[in-house]
């Protein structure tokens, strides 16, 4: 991958990965607000009980996609950014493009959702 293509990237991943640590941090913090109002407001127990979930989700989706993030910067500056860690062929520029941070080709993408599928039923 040319140069400049190269420096592109790199500017997309680290802005994706200021955002997502603000991201992470600031559900960590609302997480911790959640908890107590629980303990303040115990006759919405339920719903919070269901937001709690729902931002504990969110804020593993977030460190899941950070951590990607990270591992796709660590290819950039020791290489093998752009190549499928499944095949090691290489990822369209078109893909990167839209998900800079993507660690397989579109194909072993498809095939990894489809186990992951099944193992989760
Ligand atoms: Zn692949």
């Amino acid at each position: 991958m040319r140069k400049d293509r190269l420096a592109y990237f790199k500017k997309r991943l680290l802005e994706k990965q200021r955002q997502l640590a603000d991201e992470v941090g600031r559900t960590a913090l609302y997480g911790k607000d959640q908890e107590d109002d629980s303990i303040k407001d115990l006759g919405d127990q339920a719903n919070t009980a269901y937001n709690r979930e729902f931002f504990f989700e969110l804020g593993n989706g977030d460190r899941r996609l950070l951590r990607d993030v990270v591992s796709a910067l660590q290819k950039l500056e020791g290489g093998g950014f752009g190549a499928c860690e499944r095949c090691g062929e290489a990822i369209s520029e078109k893909r990167l493009e839209a998900l800079p941070f993507a660690r397989y080709c579109i194909d072993c993408q498809r095939v990894i959702e489809q186990e992951e599928r099944m193992a989760t039923g």
